[in-house]
């Protein structure tokens, strides 16, 4: 079957973790972007179109096997059949992965952590995990972290439920906060492990890659050569066996990025379905379903505006009074966190501030 819609020579084969995920059902073993062969858009859309063109006409048995070679399914109303659009649909160019879905919802982090809490337990190394709930109680987060609960993703029920799942679980924003923290953790087992942990840290590397792609500093072919590192990485320590589709998606993000100049992930948009979702879920009187939800969901979000405007007013308070309020790069001389690490852990070189940090600098203070 062919699972990829940018690639014309990637097909799947039987993963084991086709057991347990829906995604493993397919295993993807490319490690290099030079191995792909990318398809164009006018072959992308000549595929689908073949596809509805023979829709009712052939046997069924014969449309399936179609659709799984070419890696497209009949669908009624799909943009790129539509010949009028022929100048503005070009899926080549403007499909991309989602980065977030890719790293941590059942994602390579999810798989790749858990490879190397298993190949630690296979060491004989059994208190990871209590190891790992006291170390996460240590840290003092940022304010945007809702870490109260952090440290309660490692007991000891978590584990089995993920050593049966074959990934860790836990929701995206989570797996973000924890996973630079988790990278230090590792180093306290010194040569235990070391080609496991050496993919965990390139992972690592990748992912501060893609979060820091929105400042603009992030190039596509150093983004390219963290991706393959990783890869090579991961294939040696762990086999081909536990690659998902979501590592192959790894390889078109240097692409994409060269293509649109950003990457896009859907932090935002799962925010915002949450929301929705916490009023649509509960409704049972479907006959004024919408009435139900426009009476619920427009005042939350009209209570978070004004609560922003709040914020708003109060960073032009502090600018007023010629405070420094600056979301955004961290300078590496200032030793916040960074430098301090960079002795017994991986380093980053794309440390950064993020919303909701605001750094007040003692010159800015003592010049007024
Ligand atoms: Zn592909």
């Amino acid at each position: 079957m062919k699972f990829c819609l940018c690639c014309r020579n990637v097909f799947s084969a039987e993963s084991v973790l086709g057991l347990v995920d829906g995604d493993g059902s397919v295993v993807c073993n490319a490690t290099k972007v030079s191995q792909l062969d990318v398809a164009t858009s006018a072959e992308l859309k000549d595929a689908i179109r073949r596809i509805h063109a023979r829709k009712g006409i052939d046997d069924a048995r014969i449309q399936e096997v179609r659709e799984n070679t070419l890696g497209f399914t009949y669908s009624g109303y799909n943009l790129m059949v539509d010949r009028e659009l022929d100048d503005i649909v070009q899926p080549a160019e403007q499909f991309m992965h989602d980065w977030m879905h890719c790293i941590f919802v059942s994602g390579v982090w999810n798989i790749c952590f858990e490879m190397v809490l298993q190949a630690l337990w296979s060491a004989g190394i059994r208190d990871v995990y209590d190891s790992l709930r006291d170390y996460v109680k240590l840290w003092c987060w940022p304010r945007r972290v809702n870490s109260g609960k952090l440290h309660e993703l490692f007991t000891d029920g978590r584990r089995k439920n993920n050593h049966e799942a074959l990934k860790f679980k836990c929701s995206a924003s989570e797996g973000l906060s924890l996973y630079m923290i988790l990278a230090v953790f590792f180093k306290v087992y010194g040569a235990i492990c070391a080609a496991e942990r050496r993919a965990y840290n390139a992972l690592c590397d990748v992912i501060d890659l893609l979060s820091s792609v929105a400042r603009g500093k992030i190039q596509p072919q150093q983004l390219q050569d963290a991706v393959e590192l990783f890869l090579d990485a991961y294939s040696i320590a762990f086999g081909d066996d536990h690659m998902t589709p979501k590592f192959h998606w790894l390889l078109h993000f240097p692409k994409s990025l060269r293509d649109v100049g950003t990457l896009v992930a859907c932090f935002v948009h799962e925010r915002k379905h949450r929301m929705l979702k916490r009023y649509c879920n509960d409704i049972r009187n479907t006959t004024v379903f919408e009435h139900s939800v426009l009476a619920e969901e427009p005042p939350h979000c009209c209570f978070i505006c004004i609560y922003g405007c709040l914020l708003l007013l109060s960073v032009a308070l502090m600018m007023l009074l010629n405070i420094q309020v600056m979301p955004g790069h961290v300078p590496p001389d200032l030793g916040y966190g960074r430098d301090r690490l960079h002795d017994y852990s991986r380093p980053s070189q794309t440390a950064q501030a993020q919303q909701a940090d605001a750094r007040v600098f003692e010159d800015a203070l003592s010049s007024q």
